[in-house]
């Protein structure tokens, strides 16, 4: 295979030069942070596993009518992707209480919040991501107020769908991060569409009996079991890779 630019290199993934203008190439690592950088790891066949995952609901986003930068997987860690103009807010839709918004607010983690809660936060690792309101986004210019009514539309018609998606494989959608890009036409007319990925990297999943956490909270909280967790999503979601576990050098299959 032919070299190819890197254009970026973030945490869990590398963007590559695409083999025509207007496209990129998302590579998924194995590597694995977390706490803004403080913990790091290596999961073994993640990326291969993000990238099956991401394409899955990507694809299946697409379907149900919501723009997204993904155009086609292309082998075990690469998929094709339009090249957007990436808004610097990370976008967390919440259903249930977990992580930073129990800790915030002394909440038991497992407490149903009264109704989905979106929050924004200003992609900064210098910053560590800190919390923003809309007016910080409008004022600085991150987003203009149109832009963000479209991603709080988009963010919570996500959230419906894929709470439904993984409610019907035995899975509680406890809440997720996503990044939103501006993708402009040929006639330079310009929409917001999901970019970046949907994984358990940036999504936390509890199995609807048992409440096992099967996202990247294994790998936070040091539960072990991680890349096994990565696994049994793509198995109920029905999308292990095709030659199987071999091909991730990772540990055993669940059955
Ligand atoms: O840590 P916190 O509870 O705010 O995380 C909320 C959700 O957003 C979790 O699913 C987490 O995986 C995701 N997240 C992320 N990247 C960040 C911060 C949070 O994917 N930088």
């Amino acid at each position: 295979m032919t070299r190819r630019r890197k254009i970026y290199e973030g945490k869990a993934k590398v963007l590559f030069e695409g083999p025509e203008p207007g496209t990129l190439v998302q590579y998924f690592k194995d590597d694995a942070t977390a706490f803004n950088n403080q913990k790091r790891g290596v999961i073994t066949g993640k990326g291969v596993l993000n990238n099956r995952i991401s394409e899955y609901l990507m694809l299946k986003l697409a379907e149900a009518g919501i723009p997204t930068h993904f155009v086609r997987r292309l082998n075990m860690r690469e998929q094709l992707v339009k090249e957007v103009d990436i808004v610097p807010v990370e976008v967390v839709v919440r259903n249930i209480a977990a992580g930073s918004i129990s800790q915030r607010f002394n909440i038991a983690e497992g407490t149903p919040l009264p109704r989905s809660i979106v929050e924004f936060y200003y992609k900064s690792d210098e910053l560590g991501d800190p919390m923003v309101s809309e007016e910080h986004i409008t004022a600085f210019g991150w987003a203009a107020p149109q832009e963000i009514d479209d991603i709080l539309s988009l963010a919570l018609r996500i959230n419906d769908f894929l709470s439904g998606l993984f409610l019907g494989v035995g899975l509680k959608l406890v809440d997720f991060k996503l990044e939103f890009g501006r993708l402009y036409d040929d006639n330079d007319q310009v929409r917001i569409v999901l970019a970046d990925e949907i994984t358990p990297d940036g999504c936390r999943l509890w199995d609807v009996k048992t409440n096992e956490k099967l996202d990247k909270d294994r790998f936070r909280r040091d539960l072990g079991g991680v890349a096994e967790a990565y696994q049994e999503v793509a198995r109920r979601l029905g999308i292990m890779p095709e030659a199987g576990p071999r091909d991730m050098k990772g540990p055993a299959t669940v059955q």
